[in-house]
């Protein structure tokens, strides 16, 4: 694709609102509760966010599982807006396994996280064996919704598309939506070089987006915007604004990025067009079923 092409596209911004990993003393403002992770995404949306990835959490600020918990946050963003909602299915730093992994499905995200591979993850081993990526395809592609498929490496790209062999990838859209998910100790580092080569890798027509961990983020985000890609930002991935100065909120980061896309002539997606690209189902079919 030319340049024109790419910066044609509406971009797809995302925003990972608070993760399992970042702790409100590195942050004191990090959404804990489910009214807390809600407004932030609703921050984020009106700052130009097309999707809001979500995990959740215990008051105290632990990582949950807790499905009570995702509907209440999925209810109050539906309330107010139409973005899309991603639900996490990652293990919350290794305290969740097997089944306990899919308990924000339910409650019919538009999309789903799915971590293509296992991989040392700092000091511990983040486990999606072969099994387990294929009960994870049919839990999230038998309810309609969209597998959001994280790649940290080069390897987990093929371990996606070998499933696609076997009938359980990308799901009744036939649309690929990868995230490349750069810069976590043990998985692939975050340059441009890394993130080209990850794209050549994929399917043709495939839509891919890109997160990097810390310092990695907005440079990452950056080639995305003008490679025809899409960005993730969020503090799950970053809390930093820039060196030494802690981000005010998810808003902030969306804003940068929404700017930064309109300085290179390139649209925001809506949430509608978001869908579109993504295979998604509307927004009103997908809060009514989720509540029937
Ligand atoms: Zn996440």
């Amino acid at each position: 694709m030319s340049l024109e092409e790419n910066l044609a596209k509406p971009l797809i911004i995302s925003c990972a609102i608070t993760g399992s990993i970042t702790t409100r003393e590195q942050h004191p403002g990090l959404p804990v509760t489910p009214a807390e992770i809600a407004a932030s995404s609703l921050e984020a949306a009106e700052a130009g966010a097309s999707c809001v990835h979500i995990h959740v959490r215990e008051d105290d600020g632990t990582p949950s599982c807790r499905g009570e918990l995702y509907q209440e946050v999925f209810e109050r963003i539906r309330a107010r807006s139409d973005v899309v909602i991603c639900g996490t299915t990652g293990s919350g730093g290794g305290r969740f396994n097997g089944a306990e992994r899919f308990t924000a499905l339910p409650y019919l995200p538009d999309l789903a996280s799915f971590d293509a591979g296992s991989m040392n993850f700092g000091e511990r081993i983040f486990e999606n064996s072969p099994a387990f990526l294929r009960d994870l395809a049919r839990e999230i592609t038998s309810r309609g919704i969209v597998p959001e498929i994280e790649c940290f490496d080069l390897g987990q790209i093929g371990n996606a598309l070998r499933l696609e062999r076997e009938g359980l990838l990308p799901g009744a859209s036939g649309k690929w939506w990868f995230q490349f998910c750069l810069g976590v100790r043990g998985g692939s580092p975050a340059d441009a070089g890394t993130l080209l080569a990850m794209r050549s890798l994929l399917p043709r027509g495939a839509e891919w987006s890109v997160l990097a961990i810390g310092r990695g983020q907005l440079a990452m985000n950056i080639i995305a915007i003008i490679e025809g890609g899409h960005v993730r930002t969020g503090m799950e991935d970053n809390i930093y604004y820039r060196r030494g100065e802690l981000v005010d909120g998810n808003g902030q980061f969306v804003e940068r990025i929404a700017k930064l896309a309109h300085e290179l002539g390139r649209p925001v997606a809506t949430p509608a067009q978001a869908r579109e690209i993504l295979g998604c189902q509307p927004a009103a079919i997908a809060a009514q079923k989720s509540t029937t």
